[in-house]
């Protein structure tokens, strides 16, 4: 077996993982995907080749810490690798501020400047370090290297990384910063492939997952995008409510004596599909449900989306593309068809039957914008990364 890199993408109630072969001589085994999924009651770690066939497999109990996880796994693909050795872990993590916008090698300091972007994603951030921290404690001398989701917006410019705020409060760091960067980045060099016709185009990519958000995209670089400072703004999400009037969370601080805390998790748990519908954050279940509150929530959620693509359209002067991805937007040919059906004035126009079929181009022959289905993957993104950065050091 060759050298390998493990990747570690780590969300709010999973970790995803993925086993990239290091150098390239191209051994049919690597690569391999996996999760450590927190949603079971009791929590699981599966990793699976690309066919689908279980490589490993452990389950805990529930109160079980991921750091034994990750030892078993260890110790799992050092007896996998058959002689080849891990040369590195990449981790995606949601945050670089203003200061981290290139992948780097995690040194204390380093991590320690992390920890100090907490403030900025209080909920996600931490959850990114934790991996780092029990990786370093397992495997001292294998590089630990960070990738932002951040990153990719680093060229954001007045006016679209602005806010209509004191002057101060950017110079102290209050900025759009946008998310989802490791997907756009993905989907911006893998379009140069597979549709290269578009790829310097006006493109905007609608990256519709339980988080979601829109990057307006030129030459294949992110000009404006929907979520700015935390991961709650821009478009409606699984629980996160999306742009909301700003004065709405001091109303409910001020006349309805709701705690910080309190604002914080209706914000980001109670709110988005799940809030509006009343019945679940999953677009699998509201679409197969009768209840006319989860058609509403459908709705707003393709309005939402609709409106803000429009937005987008207007920062980069017009519209060539539109690429769907992520869980939803991969998967659910019914909210692709409801945000379409919004847009045809822009010159959005879908071919039903390609778009029922999930296939790479949905848009109508005639139709003025392209319109593509276009997987992403992160954990490709932050591998290429880290096998970039332990090259050239
Ligand atoms: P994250 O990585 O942010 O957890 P994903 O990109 O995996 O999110 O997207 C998860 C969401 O994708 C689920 O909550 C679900 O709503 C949606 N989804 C997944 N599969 C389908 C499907 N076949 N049809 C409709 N929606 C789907």
């Amino acid at each position: 077996m060759p050298d390998a890199l493990l990747v570690l993408n780590a969300g709010s109630s999973s970790i995803k993982l993925a086993l990239f072969e290091s150098g390239g001589s191209g051994d049919p085994a690597l690569p391999c995907k996996g999760m450590l999924d927190h949603h079971q009651h009791e929590p699981q770690m599966i990793v699976k080749d690309l066919k689908g066939n279980v490589l490993f497999e452990r389950h805990a109990a529930a109160e079980a810490d991921d750091e034994g996880f990750f030892a078993d796994l260890l110790r799992w693909i050092d007896g996998f690798l058959a002689g080849g050795k891990l040369v590195a872990v990449g981790h995606r993590v949601v945050h670089g501020g203003l200061k981290f916008f290139e992948p780097v090698q995690v040194t204390p300091a380093i991590l320690q400047a992390l920890h100090e972007l907490t403030p900025l994603a209080p909920l996600h951030q931490p959850v990114c370090l934790a991996p780092i921290e029990a990786m370093q404690r397992l495997r001292p001398d294998v590089p630990q290297i960070a990738c932002f989701d951040t990153a990719f917006h680093h060229g954001l410019a007045p006016p679209m990384s602005r806010f209509a705020l004191p002057r101060h409060f950017e110079q102290e760091g209050m900025r759009r910063y946008g998310f989802h960067g490791l997907s756009y980045e993905f989907i911006a060099r893998h379009l140069r492939d597979i549709a290269p016709e578009i790829a310097a185009k006006r493109v905007v990519i609608a990256h519709l997952g339980s988080g979601a958000s829109l990057c307006a995209m030129r030459d294949g670089r992110s000009i404006d995008t929907t979520m700015s400072f935390t991961t709650l703004d821009g478009l409606m999400m699984g629980t996160r409510c999306g742009a909301i009037d700003p004065g709405l969370p001091l109303y409910l601080q001020q006349q309805r004596g709701l705690s910080a805390d309190e604002i914080e998790h209706v914000l980001y748990y109670e709110s988005g599909l799940l809030g509006v519908s009343g019945i679940s954050a999953d677009v699998r279940v509201l679409e197969n449900s009768d209840d006319p509150r989860a058609v509403e929530a459908l709705e707003l959620f393709a309005f939402r989306a609709g409106s803000a693509i429009a937005a987008m359209a207007h920062s980069l002067g017009g519209l060539d593309a539109i690429i769907f991805t992520a869980g939803i937007g991969e998967n659910s040919p019914e909210v692709r068809r409801r945000i379409c059906a919004g847009l045809g004035w822009l010159g959005v126009e879908l071919d039903e039957q390609a778009n029922s079929a999930d296939e790479l181009r949905i848009g109508a022959r005639t139709a003025r914008v392209a319109t593509l289905v276009v997987p992403t993957d992160e954990e490709a993104a932050i591998a290429a990364h880290s096998q970039a950065l332990i090259t050239n050091r």
